[in-house]
C-alpha cells in the first residue's frame, strides 16, 4: 500500500502517519518528490485500515498496489509519464526518435552522424563513450573525451544526448555531459547502479536484460523511482532465445504489456533486439505500430568500419529512409514523429 502525503502535508502530519503505519507492524519507506511525499508500507497491509488513513490530515490518496512494483505502476498512478528533457518530450503524442552509432568512435564520426540524425528527424544522439563489451580486448570507448565529443554534436546541432553509465563511479561525470543516463541491458540488475542513477538529475533510459521478465524489468525501475528520480523511460532491446539468425527476439509484446503495467514510458531498440541492420527498419515500424513512444537506433557514416556493431547499424541513406517509413506509421496510428 502506499500512501500519498500532498505538498501542503506538515511535518507533524508525516510523523502521524507514519506512526500509524509503524504501529500496525508495518516498515515505512518514504520518498520526498516535488509534488508529493509518498509513504510506502512494506509488510502484511492487510493490518491496515485504508479508510482510517485515508482520512488522516496530509493524505491525498491511500492506493493498493497489487504488484511487486508500485511507483512505476499504472495503479499508483493513471496518466502516462511525459518526461520532458530540456524541450524535447517522450511519452507524448509524438515518437521520440533517438540514434546514433553504437559508440563513439572520433570526433569526425560522430559530428556527421549527428547531422544526419537531425536531418532524418532524430531528436536525441546516442553514442557510448564507456562501453560494455563482452570482450575485454574489444574497444571500450573513449570515455570523456567521448562523453565531451558526444557534448559538442549535440550542441551543433539542438539533439539531446542520451549515453551509457557503466558504474556509480563514473555517474558524475556521465551526468555532467549527458541528457539522459542509459542503464545497459547487462546492467539492469546492477542494485547500486540504479539506485545511483535513482539519486541522479537526470531521465534514465532503462534497457531491459538479456534474460529479464518483463516484472524484473519493472522492478528494476522500481529501484531507481524509489530513490526519487521518476523520470525512467523502459527501453526493449530483445531478449535471448533459441533463434541463432538474430542476435536477440524483438518482444513487441512487451511494449503493450509494460504500458498497461507501468505509466513509463517505453522505448524500442530494433538494432540489439536484431543484430542485423536489414531487419532494423521493418522492426521500427512494428515497434511504433504496437504503441512505442520511442525508438533508438544505431546509425554509423560507414558500418563496414565500424569499432562495433557494424552489422546491425544503418548506412545515413538507409536511416533517413527508414525515418520516412517510420513518419508515415506513427501518423496511421496518430502518433507522428518530429519533421513527419
Ligand atoms: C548499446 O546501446 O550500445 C548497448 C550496449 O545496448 P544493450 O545494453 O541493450 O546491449
Ligand atoms: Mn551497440
Amino acid at each position: 500500500m502506499i500512501i500519498v502525503m500532498g505538498r501542503s502535508s506538515s511535518e507533524e502530519d508525516l510523523e502521524r502517519v507514519v506512526g500509524a503505519v509503524e504501529s500496525a507492524g508495518l516498515d515505512v519507506h518514504i520518498s520526498e518528490g516535488v509534488q508529493h511525499t509518498i509513504v510506502g508500507c512494506v509488510g502484511d497491509v492487510s493490518h491496515l485500515n485504508r479508510e482510517e488513513l485515508q482520512v488522516l490530515s496530509g493524505v491525498q490518496r491511500v492506493v493498493r498496489v497489487m504488484h511487486p512494483f508500485k511507483l512505476v505502476s499504472r495503479e499508483f498512478q493513471e496518466d502516462d509519464t511525459e518526461i520532458d528533457v530540456d524541450g524535447v518530450t517522450i511519452g507524448g503524442r509524438q515518437v521520440t526518435v533517438m540514434a546514433g552509432p553504437c559508440a563513439v568512435e572520433d570526433r569526425q564520426m560522430l559530428l556527421e552522424t549527428a547531422e544526419i540524425v537531425k536531418e532524418g528527424g532524430g531528436e536525441v544522439l546516442r553514442g557510448g563513450a564507456f562501453k560494455p563489451r563482452t570482450s575485454p580486448y574489444s574497444f571500450q570507448g573513449l570515455g570523456e573525451e567521448g562523453l565531451k565529443i558526444l557534448r559538442e554534436a549535440a550542441e551543433r546541432t539542438g539533439l539531446k544526448v542520451v549515453t551509457e553509465v557503466l558504474t556509480p563511479g563514473d555517474l558524475e561525470l556521465v551526468a555532467y555531459y549527458a541528457d539522459i543516463l542509459q542503464i545497459g541491458a547487462r546492467n539492469m540488475q546492477n542494485y547500486s547502479l540504479l539506485r545511483a542513477v535513482g539519486r541522479a538529475d537526470r531521465p534514465v533510459l532503462l534497457k531491459r536484460g538479456l534474460m529479464s521478465s518483463v516484472e524484473e524489468w519493472l522492478m528494476a525501475a522500481e529501484y531507481i523511482a524509489s530513490e526519487g528520480n521518476r523520470d525512467i523511460m523502459l527501453c526493449e532491446r530483445g531478449i535471448r532465445t533459441f533463434s541463432k539468425y538474430t542476435r536477440n527476439t524483438l518482444d513487441l509484446s512487451a511494449v503493450p504489456l509494460a504500458q498497461e503495467l507501468s505509466h513509463l514510458p517505453v522505448v524500442v531498440d530494433p538494432s540489439h533486439a536484431t543484430g542485423r541492420w536489414k531487419l532494423v527498419a521493418p522492426m521500427a515500424k512494428a515497434a511504433v505500430a504496437a504503441g512505442a513512444d520511442g525508438l533508438i537506433m544505431e546509425v554509423h557514416p560507414r558500418p563496414a568500419e565500424a569499432k562495433s556493431d557494424g552489422p546491425q547499424s544503418l548506412k545515413p541513406e538507409t536511416f533517413l529512409n527508414a525515418m520516412d517509413e517510420i513518419a508515415e506509421i506513427a501518423d496511421t496510428v496518430g502518433r507522428g514523429v518530429k519533421g513527419g
